[in-house]
């Protein structure tokens, strides 16, 4: 056994997670699928991701860079494969769950300042590959789990990605039998020649093993059936064990993955690989009901997304899951209109809105669009559609209803303008002395106490709520007395400080805007409340509108 080896409990397996020939193949989703697998199977999972670019965290990165960012409940701004890892199972990831390239680095940056080397010439190889080891094996410490899945962004050749794989084949060769390599590629359908391709895969792996790894599980995504003749000469020629080459077929729902892979044995064959003992018998049985609802519901409830992102679908990733999971719960099925805020005015806001059942307006930064989500929101709170603003969106509930209702013209947020006569929204008190841009942000979850007569108090069937954040603005409690008695309430708070957290207009049937994203809490076995009374609402309206209430 190496001397690395005293670190790790001898029960703990580790799977890492690759991926070849072309990049959103859905690493993140195959990996949430065995997590999910591995977890209805009795074991104890933690997954991880690691991200090769050199930002420090996704915070930074602009939505059309890298789709949403997604915030771990300790304030981590993640990778939205993190969102997917929450979702599929219920695990609350930490900053621990997602390291970047930039991050690995700055650690031994910093500790070769600290002097902690003593004297040794720092290099990619053993002093990066022994950081990011380091961040692997500290997850399975303790004998907290059973299973460490570890997924490596990027796609194998990516000269990012190579001390991440190189961590990988040293850490294969040290742990043996308790760490597994799988590795998902592309299987293209030429239309032309009305052919399935594995060139690219042999390829994927003829790369993956010239570093040195050599897979054990291959998983190949395809939009045909690839027939198994084709998948045992992808076997022989990859060194991989037949049933080791198991199919990704495009789904209508990526919820149907975990499923698909347990059909094709793949929880099965990850514990026959790693030497894990069976538990026994599996539960499925929640996630199936999930998916029954999924495929049985045939009513469609319409909800319009007000945003500034909306050519870029990943960019409101948790909402969109977190309104798909209410919806099947209320046994409908999503339809999600995108509403560009930039393109809607007072002349086509009606024809734009009139056909949803409810609207929700995104979160969001800056200026642009921002004139469209006012628009937006004076029209559906003239029209009693129920309405959700989320962050950005409950500030903007805020400022178009000081402009129209309180007749504060020009009010605003000091994020869009500084001089603002009257600063409804402002920038909170302990954001007026940061100067760093990266995670100074309030981040993660704040406890919130919810007036007993709310409507988001009756659907989180309690007062006393846990929701994250990420924003530096806040409402301005100096206007919250006109804004009550104008009908617009603060219906909750932060306990300590007396942030606003929710804002609703009760006398309508559902107008709530919170400064907190409650779609990083969504889970497909556990929705969000929030989400689930917001789709009701929806559906009764439709059912209205349609006359059948
Ligand atoms: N830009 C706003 C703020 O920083 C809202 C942020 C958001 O929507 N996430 O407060």
């Amino acid at each position: 056994m190496s001397r690395s080896n005293k670190y790790l409990s001898v029960e703990t397996k580790y799977i890492f997670v690759t991926g070849g020939v072309a990049s959103s193949l859905g690493k993140g989703i195959i990996s949430s699928s065995l997590a999910r697998l591995l977890l209805s199977r009795g074991y104890r999972v933690t997954i991880q991701k690691f991200d090769p670019y050199i930002n420090i965290d996704s915070g930074t990165l602009n939505p059309y860079e890298h789709g949403e960012c997604y915030v771990t409940v300790d304030g981590h701004e993640a990778d939205l494969d993190l969102g997917h890892y929450e979702r599929f199972t219920d695990i609350k990831t930490t900053r621990n769950n997602n390291l970047t390239a930039g991050r690995i680095y700055q650690a031994v940056i910093n500790k070769e300042r600290r002097g902690d080397y003593l004297g040794k010439t720092i290099q990619i190889i053993p002093h990066i590959t022994d950081e990011i080891k380091r961040n692997i094996k500290s997850l399975g410490t303790k004998g907290r789990y059973d299973f460490v899945i570890t997924e490596i962004g990027g796609t194998v050749g990516d000269i990012e990605s190579t001390p991440f794989l190189e961590a990988v084949r040293q850490l294969k060769w040290e742990l043996g039998r308790n760490a597994l390599s799988l590795h998902l590629t592309y299987v293209p359908y030429l239309e032309a020649a009305k052919e399935l391709k594995t060139k690219p895969t042999q390829h994927s792996v003829k790369q993956l093993q010239a570093i040195g790894i050599q897979p054990d599980i291959l998983v190949l995504r395809t939009e045909k059936d690839i027939p198994t003749s084709m998948r045992r000469k992808v076997a022989q020629f990859c060194n991989v064990a037949p049933d080791a080459v198991i199919q990704s077929l495009d789904a209508n729902s990526i919820y149907k993955v975990p499923m698909m892979m347990h059909e094709q044995h793949l929880d099965d064959l990850v514990l026959r690989l790693t030497g894990t003992e069976s538990k026994g018998v599996a539960d499925y049985a929640a996630w199936n009901e999930f998916l029954r609802k999924l495929d049985s519901s045939t009513r469609v409830v319409t909800i319009g997304l007000v945003g500034k992102y909306v050519e870029l679908q990943d960019a409101y990733k948790s909402i969109n899951e977190s309104l798909i999971q209410a919806a099947t719960y209320c046994h409908h099925k999503l339809n999600l209109v995108y509403i560009h805020s930039e393109k809607l005015n007072e002349e086509n806001v009606d024809e734009r809105l009139s056909d949803m059942d409810g609207i929700v307006v995104a979160p969001g930064f800056g200026q642009r669009g921002v004139e469209g989500k006012f628009i937006a929101l004076k029209w559906c709170r003239e029209n009693d559609i129920p309405t959700f603003g989320i962050c950005l969106g409950m500030q903007c509930m805020v400022i178009e209803f000081a402009r129209n209702e309180l007749g504060l013209t020009d009010a605003n947020s000091t994020e869009m303008d500084p001089h603002t006569p009257y600063n409804v929204i402002d920038l909170m008190e302990e954001q007026k002395s940061v100067s760093n841009m990266g995670g100074s942000m309030r981040l993660g979850a704040y406890e919130c106490w919810l007036d007993p007569d709310s409507t988001p108090a009756k659907a989180y069937g309690q007062q006393i709520i846990k929701e994250r954040h990420r924003h530096r603005f806040e409402f301005n409690n100096e206007f919250l007395d006109r804004f009550e008695r104008a009908g617009m309430k603060c219906v909750g708070e932060n306990p300590e400080t007396g942030l606003v957290e929710v804002i609703e207009i009760p006398s309508l049937s559902w107008y709530v805007g919170t400064q907190y994203h409650p779609e990083y809490q969504s889970t497909v076995l556990h929705p969000n409340p929030l989400f689930l009374s917001f789709v009701k609402a929806a559906i009764k309206y439709q059912e209205k509108k349609d006359g059948i209430d």
